[in-house]
């Protein structure tokens, strides 16, 4: 498993080695494998069987041979399996809702936003019509954002200047 290929948003169950300490039960460990933001590392925990480990994950595909690690095993997995399937279920309903906003009104409005001069436009309306106006703006670029797989990078600029001037 190179470390490139992991999805930091996920949890892995990975091979530990056990602490080289006397007393030991010479096993090969099972311990869940997770990206740890503050120190920007992967780390693996415990075992989970309950036993402290050596830090970092054996190479892939090596056997586990603690019976209380394996007997774990299925409901670890279980649940990490549930959390992949509600990210992936998460990412699926923003989807949704992005190209919900692909209506005519909200690309006509975007169109406005686009190639007119926006201040000088929503300065005619009220602020309830203004803020109605760049609510069809934001979903329309939210759906543009989705379209070409880019991180939804917020409202554009000065969308509602009327905010910012207070
Ligand atoms: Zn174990």
């Amino acid at each position: 498993m190179t470390e490139t290929a992991l999805d930091p948003e996920r949890r892995y169950l990975v091979p530990v080695a056990r602490l080289d300490l006397p007393g030991q039960p010479d096993d090969v460990h099972l311990s869940l494998y997770e990206w740890l933001p503050r120190f920007e590392e992967w780390a693996t925990g415990m075992a989970l069987c309950g036993y402290s480990t050596t830090q970092g994950a054996l190479p892939e595909g090596t056997e586990a041979t603690c019976r209380s690690c394996e007997a774990y095993r299925p409901q670890y997995q279980a649940v990490l399996d549930a959390e992949v399937r509600a990210a992936a279920e998460r990412v699926a309903r923003k989807r949704e809702a992005a190209h919900a906003a692909d209506t005519p009104e909200n690309g006509a409005w975007f169109t406005v936003w686009l190639e007119g001069n926006w201040s000088w436009v929503t300065k005619k309306m009220t602020t309830v019509q203004r803020e109605y106006a760049a609510d069809r703006v934001a979903a329309y670029s939210r759906y543009l954002a989705e379209c070409d797989n880019e991180l939804d990078l917020g409202e554009p600029e000065g969308l509602r200047w009327w905010r910012e001037a207070g």
